[in-house]
C-alpha cells in the first residue's frame, strides 16, 4: 500500500545503512563511524547497538517461560467459592463451562477469551515472528509489523483477565455468607501475562525489515 508523502518503498534503505543509530537510552539518532568497534551516544554516553543486542535470544527465553507457566495457569485452581450450600474449586476451563452451564453466557465467552484465547494468540504470534526473524523471511514484513503493533496494543489490555476474577470476585462476594479465594493458578496466570509482556517489548521489530537489505546489522 502506498501512503502519500511517503517516499520509502519496502525494501527501500534503512537508517542503519546509513550509519544512522539510535540511542536505546535517550533515543538521540547519531552516526555511528561503521569501522569503531565501540560507539557511546554523545549525549547521555550510552552504548550505541544499530539494533537491540541479544532482543531474540531474551524474547524466546520469555516466550518460552510463558508457554511453561501457560500449563499450570490452565491446569491448576484459578478460584475457590464457598457458600453456605455449595463449595466450588475452578480451573480457567472448568470456571467457563460452570458459567455457560448457569446462564452467565457473556462473562463465560469473556473470561474464556481474556484468559484462554488471547494469551495463546499472544504467544503464538510472538512466535511466528521470532522464527520468522530468525530464518531472515522476507514474507509481508508490512503484515508481520502489524501483528507486532497488534500483540503490543493487547498487551496492555491483558490486565483485562485480572480484572475478570476480580469481577468474579465481587459478584460472589454479594452473595452473602460466600467466601471467595485466588488458586495457585492466579500466580502462574498473572507471570504469563507479565512475562508475555516483557516478551514483546523485547522483540524488536526493526529485525522484520532487515532481510530485506543486503548489508547485515547485528551490533
Ligand atoms: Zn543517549
Amino acid at each position: 500500500m502506498e501512503r502519500p508523502g511517503v517516499a520509502v518503498t519496502a525494501g527501500g534503505p534503512i537508517a542503519a545503512a546509513r550509519g544512522l543509530c539510535a540511542c536505546h537510552v535517550c533515543q538521540l539518532v547519531s552516526r555511528r563511524v561503521p569501522e569503531a568497534s565501540v560507539a557511546h551516544c554523545p549525549r547521555c554516553g550510552a552504548r550505541l547497538h544499530f539494533r537491540r543486542p541479544g532482543s531474540v535470544q531474551r524474547c524466546w527465553a520469555l516466550v518460552i517461560a510463558s508457554y511453561i507457566l501457560y500449563i499450570p495457569a490452565n491446569v491448576l485452581i484459578m478460584m475457590e467459592t464457598g457458600s453456605l450450600i455449595s463449595y466450588r474449586r475452578d480451573t480457567i476451563v472448568s470456571g467457563v463451562v460452570h458459567l455457560w452451564k448457569t446462564g452467565s453466557w457473556m462473562i463465560a465467552v469473556i473470561v474464556f477469551i481474556a484468559s484462554v484465547a488471547i494469551p495463546l494468540l499472544k504467544l503464538f504470534s510472538l512466535t511466528l515472528l521470532l522464527i520468522s526473524v530468525q530464518r531472515r523471511s522476507t514474507w509481508n514484513p508490512r503484515q508481520r509489523t502489524r501483528l507486532y503493533r497488534l500483540v503490543e496494543a493487547v498487551g496492555r489490555w491483558s490486565m483485562l483477565d485480572i480484572y475478570v476474577v476480580t469481577l468474579l470476585a465481587a459478584l460472589v462476594q454479594l452473595g452473602s455468607m460466600a467466601t471467595v479465594k485466588a488458586g495457585p493458578a492466579a500466580v502462574a496466570f498473572g507471570a504469563v501475562v507479565v512475562l508475555t509482556m516483557f516478551a514483546t517489548m523485547e522483540f524488536d521489530p526493526r529485525l522484520i525489515w532487515d532481510p530485506l537489505q543486503k548489508e547485515e546489522f547485528h551490533d
